[in-house]
């Protein structure tokens, strides 16, 4: 995989230029497709709750994603390969200050749970994860005001000790952490999109736009100088990678993270299917297949080798099956919720469920023995070794010139 892991200064810049333009421009008319569903706005996305790891322990996590605005890179500049949360957004009309608390009230009082027996607590949960299908640090997309109103409400739950959010790192600012430090004094743990630390892979198959990464070294100080944790996204294998490129990329980044960026967790994330995203293109096409959940265990156990040591905070992050409380509004595109994905990462239909458990057990130990103890599947363990040994030696500028340069 040597031709990836070209120096940004030895691109070919015409060539990357060529192929970014391709990129971006596909990404774009695919967006054009998603509709503009009547959310409504005063209503959450989504409650999730599931297990987590936390200080030595397997405790509840409750994931409250707010129906908001969409992530700006998204909204100009068609926003990342394998992601489509944009399905999850109005896109005429503007979720106010006014709507985020309402939403949030409803979480307060319980009230988004209509169908509960007992009433919802958030005291009854250690890890709050709070999301708005972008960044949460960016003023663009909420305001500082209202996060500071979620914050100062969170303040008042003893019984939650950590609560995570996402950004960009570009949003991960001084006035941004002193909002928050202004009224929460608990844990706080912001997830950074890196995706991969190989410059063609992130700017080409991710389309992430980051340009450089001194963004992310300089967003993971200063969540440090605010006493705050910093946990990095690896995507798993995006577009135009073989599966083992991917692992390759995925284990490297990794390592990146923790050695390089001092990321204080990193959470490695298979990607999974949502409409009008390019993934979701490719795979239409043939020319795409999620990742191997096989493959997931290569990637742990390079990591560990990668840093030479297991004591490490890795979770497998992404879409698998999850008790969904409170979501669709009856409007979105799947049964379930108009941002769950139609495909997640997978082996076969014989041994896939048993597999995603192993995981649900890994991310409730962080121990791979969880992971290990799946044994090879009569039906597929030898098929995904076959895909691993697929070598592809056009450069990526070369593959999406020959796929989205002849359309
Ligand atoms: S992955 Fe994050 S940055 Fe990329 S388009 Fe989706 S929300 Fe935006
Ligand atoms: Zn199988």
């Amino acid at each position: 995989m040597s031709h990836l892991f070209e120096a940004k200064k030895e691109i070919n810049r015409k060539a990357f230029e060529k192929a970014s333009t391709l990129v971006e421009e596909k990404i774009k008319s695919l967006r054009a497709n998603t509709p503009n569903l009547p959310y409504e706005k005063t209503k959450l996305a989504e409650v999730e709750i599931n297990k987590f790891f936390y200080e030595g322990k397997t405790v509840d996590r409750v994931m409250i994603v707010l129906r908001s605005n969409g992530c700006q890179h998204y909204k100009t500049n068609g926003g990342c390969s394998m992601c489509a949360h944009l399905n999850g957004a109005p896109l005429m009309e503007k979720i106010t200050h006014e709507n985020y608390v309402m939403q949030w009230n409803s979480v307060i009082d319980g009230s988004f749970n209509e169908s509960a027996t007992t009433k919802f607590n958030l005291n009854d949960y250690p890890v709050v994860c709070v999301y708005n299908l972008g960044s949460l640090l960016n003023p663009e997309e909420i305001s500082f005001d209202t996060v500071k109103y979620i914050f100062a409400s969170l303040n008042q739950y003893k019984g939650v000790k950590k609560v995570i959010i996402e950004s960009r790192a570009e949003y991960v600012t001084e006035d941004a952490l002193s909002a928050i430090r202004e009224v929460y004094d608990g844990i706080v743990e912001v997830g950074i999109g890196v995706e991969s630390t190989d410059y063609l892979v992130r700017e080409l198959c991710h389309h992430k736009a980051i340009d450089d990464t001194k963004i992310i070294t300089d967003a993971v100080e200063m969540l440090h100088r605010f006493n705050m944790k910093a946990l990095a996204y690896v995507n798993f294998k995006p577009v135009f990678l073989t599966e083992s490129e991917a692992i390759d990329d995925a284990i490297k980044t990794s390592v990146d993270c923790f050695s390089k960026f001092h990321f204080d967790a990193v959470s490695v994330e298979p990607t999974s299917l949502q409409e009008n995203s390019l993934a979701n293109f490719m795979y239409d096409l043939g020319l795409y297949r999620v990742p191997w959940l096989w493959s997931l265990r290569d990637i742990i156990h390079g990591i560990y080798d990668g840093t030479g040591t297991k004591k490490l905070d890795i979770r497998l992050g992404g879409y698998f099956d999850e008790e969904v409380l409170s979501g669709s509004q009856g409007t979105g595109f799947a049964d379930r919720n108009e941002i769950f994905p139609h495909m997640t990462s997978s082996n076969c239909s014989h041994c896939t469920n048993e597999f995603v458990d192993a995981i649900k057990q890994f991310n409730m130990t962080y121990d791979v023995k969880d992971l290990d103890k799946v044994k090879p599947c009569p039906h597929c363990y030898s098929l995904w070794e076959d895909t691993k040994k697929i070598c592809d030696s056009r450069s990526i500028m070369k593959r999406i010139n020959d796929i989205l340069g002849r359309m």
